[in-house]
């Protein structure tokens, strides 16, 4: 499954076949990209391969426990950020302190209300990847509304390509942040898809372009051996 700035991939850990199914169902109507994994250590692995944007994570699972996947993928640089809920039964809530001391950063008792929960993760995202829930992006005097797609320097519009937004898009969610072509071609061009690196060269190009249309100063940073970053 590709990964793109438009669709958010959730990672849905959960052994029971039935509430995978409905949380699964859901969530694709909701518009999110899905894997699902029914047990932690399958988990850990999809974590690593897919780079989910927020993770669903049942505390009960056989063998590996949610909390044990939960703690794992905090201690480490590389999926530490990624937004993990935690679904718990009624019966453990004793232990919900302990679940958020594993770090987890939202906790949902079951039975949970589909609308609830969906709230939650829509939460964790606006912080995370606000893109991905509609929101509006600010960085100097740029606009990017991920809605309507339309993108404003000064007061004008601006005329983007589909590529040269989601670029504008990863850009504005951490201004800043250095973004190596791989990591770029990852998140705009989706992972499955063979594109040469040199082709992130010619879209930055193109919104560079784009950007000082109607003049300001160049806000994309070309950093030597590394990539690129706005401001
Ligand atoms: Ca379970």
């Amino acid at each position: 499954m590709s990964k793109t700035t438009a669709q958010p991939l959730v990672l849905i850990v959960e052994d029971e076949p039935a509430q995978r199914e409905v949380l699964t169902y859901n969530l694709e109507a909701e518009g999110f990209a899905i894997v699902s994994a029914d047990n932690g250590d399958d988990a850990l692995l999809l974590v690593e391969e897919e780079q989910p944007d927020l993770i669903v994570l049942d505390w009960m699972l056989p063998s590996l426990s949610g909390i044990e996947v939960c703690r794992r993928l905090k201690l480490r640089a590389k999926t530490s950020a990624i937004p993990i809920i935690m679904l718990s039964a009624r019966a453990e809530e004793v232990d919900r302190v302990r679940g958020l001391e594993t770090g987890a950063d939202d906790y949902v008792i079951k039975p949970y209300s589909v609308i609830e929960l969906m709230a939650r993760i829509r939460a964790q995202l606006r912080r995370t990847r606000p893109s991905t829930v509609g929101a509006r992006l600010e960085f100097d005097d740029v606009t990017l509304d991920s809605e309507t797609h339309r993108v404003e320097r000064g007061g004008k519009e601006l005329k983007l390509g589909p590529k040269e937004f989601r670029l504008l898009t990863t850009f504005m969610e951490k201004p800043g942040r250095v973004w190596s072509r791989e990591q770029l071609l990852d998140r705009v061009w989706g992972r499955d898809i063979y594109v040469d690196t040199r082709t992130v060269d010619v879209h930055i190009g193109r919104l560079r372009k784009a950007l000082s249309v109607h003049g300001g100063n160049d806000l994309l940073r070309t950093v030597r051996g590394a990539g690129y970053a706005l401001g």
